[in-house]
């Protein structure tokens, strides 16, 4: 008998799944609780699969087989709830697409840095002349394409939210940036199991595969003392030398894997920071593990852009330097950024805070940052915690909020938007806070 697929969330990666899904010759039906895109729309009717918008039909999704969830759905929707009552197993999109490619996997999870890891990874494998697709949180869905496509290698941005609806999926290569309390709402506010969570890209590894880790990250170090790890390990630290992995010893980059050894000046790296150095070391070993050659993963890490709305240094105006770092949407990520920039600050920090403590940036604040332009809803946390040490003030909308830090700049200054927040107080998203930001400095 046909197998029926239920898919709930209609986005990138459930249109994707559909389409994979339809093609394998699964019965399909795909349910969004909100309103489908027009573009998603289309490509579903161009292929008859059945969807609806704005509700759920119990009775269509409760006799699937099996239940392909987006991510961003949480455990607490009731639906979600009936469908583990009646035992209907649960899987991410990424489960399921791995079920059907025998690509090689490098898969990158952590707090922060997910995106332009994955984006640099990816970007070193394409111009090394790989078959390669790029996916997860990033670009088009895995399973789309899977279905369309015949990659040799895929990079997958895969987020906790995926990883808990992962089974028997294996990377081939595992990255793990980092990890710091993040979305802690949909783990029971317990840190424990999302450190849980983000340890699920190692399941089914075996000794033939690869682990690619921070050793400068104590939550890291304590969880894999605790561990039976088999995995190969590559660990990456910019305070000590590590056996194999990589390490910056005397201002040089220094990758080693089985028999070889890359070595780069560090001042060469185009990005700012030492949070890209280490996601330049991540990417860089899997880049060795795939045997890529030093002099063209050299030329390849040194055309490598960046990634807009990541520490993106945007324009200056009357000499004041403006930097774009929207996707800052936790306080780690904002630490890495004011740690990142020399001379004097005016940092917009705000948005939706979702219980921050922002003792962490303190002494960076002290040292280098002039003023903070308060900008959210409510912006009374960041005033708590930072009076008395830098002066603050109060805005409500980005114009507001770009107007007020430029007269408080001084020619050679740097206003950094990183906000340390989550958007959807004020914006649709990182991205639309993002280019509302560049907008309102082009009109300065
Ligand atoms: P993610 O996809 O995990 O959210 P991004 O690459 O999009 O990560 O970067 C998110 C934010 O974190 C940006 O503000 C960026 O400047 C900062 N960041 C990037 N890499 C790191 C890292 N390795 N550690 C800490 N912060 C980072």
């Amino acid at each position: 008998m046909t197998r029926r697929i239920a898919i709930l969330g209609a986005g990138e990666s459930g249109t994707g799944a559909a389409i994979l899904a339809q093609k394998m010759g699964y019965d399909v039906f795909l349910s969004d609780f909100g309103t489908i895109k027009d573009k998603y729309k289309a490509e579903l009717t161009a292929r008859n699969i059945a969807f609806e918008d704005g509700k759920h039909t119990e009775n269509l999704i409760l006799n699937a087989d099996e239940v392909i969830k987006s991510p961003g759905i949480g455990e607490h929707v009731a639906l979600v709830q009936q469908i583990r009552k009646k035992n209907i197993p649960i899987i991410s999109e990424i489960e399921f697409a791995a079920r059907f490619t025998s690509a090689k996997k490098i898969c990158i999870t952590g707090s922060n840095g997910k995106t332009t890891t994955t984006m640099m990874t990816y970007h070193i494998l394409k111009d090394a002349g790989f078959k390669v697709g790029l996916g997860g949180n990033v670009g088009q869905s895995f399973a789309w394409q899977v279905a369309e496509h015949d990659f040799d290698f895929y990079v997958l941005e895969i987020s906790s939210f995926q990883l808990d609806d992962m089974f028997d999926f294996k990377a081939e290569i595992a990255i793990l940036m980092n990890i710091t309390p993040d979305h802690l709402y949909r783990y029971d506010n317990k840190f424990e199991n999302y450190v849980n969570s983000k340890f699920r890209i190692l399941q089914n590894q075996t000794s033939a595969d690869s682990f690619i880790y921070c050793a400068d990250d104590e939550v890291i170090m304590s969880e894999i003392s605790k561990r039976n790890i088999k995995a190969l390990q590559y660990p990456f630290s910019v305070q000590n030398q590590t056996e194999q992995g990589a390490f910056i010893k005397d201002n040089i980059l220094k990758i080693i894997t089985k028999n070889e050894e890359f070595s780069m000046k560090e001042e060469k790296l185009p990005l700012d920071g030492i949070h890209n150095k280490y996601n330049s070391m991540a990417a860089g070993i899997a880049a060795k593990l795939n045997e890529i050659r030093n002099e063209k993963l050299r030329e390849s890490f040194q055309s490598f852009q960046g990634v807009e709305h990541r520490l993106e240094k945007f324009i200056k105006v009357g000499g004041v330097r403006f930097i774009n770092d929207s996707k800052a949407t936790n306080v780690n990520s904002t630490w890495y950024a004011l740690q990142s920039i020399d001379g004097q600050v005016i940092l917009i920090l705000g948005g939706k805070d979702e219980g921050n403590d922002y003792g962490i940036l303190k002494d960076l604040v002290h040292q280098k940052v002039k003023a903070i332009v308060c900008m959210g809803a409510d912006n009374t946390p960041i005033i708590s915690a930072f009076s008395g040490i830098t002066e603050l003030y109060d805005t409500h909308s980005m114009t507001e909020a770009v107007e007020k830090a430029y007269t408080l700049a001084k020619e050679g200054d740097t206003v950094l938007l990183s906000p340390a927040c989550k958007s959807f107080d004020l914006f649709q998203n990182y991205e639309d806070r993002g280019l509302q930001f560049k907008k309102a400095v082009r009109e300065l």
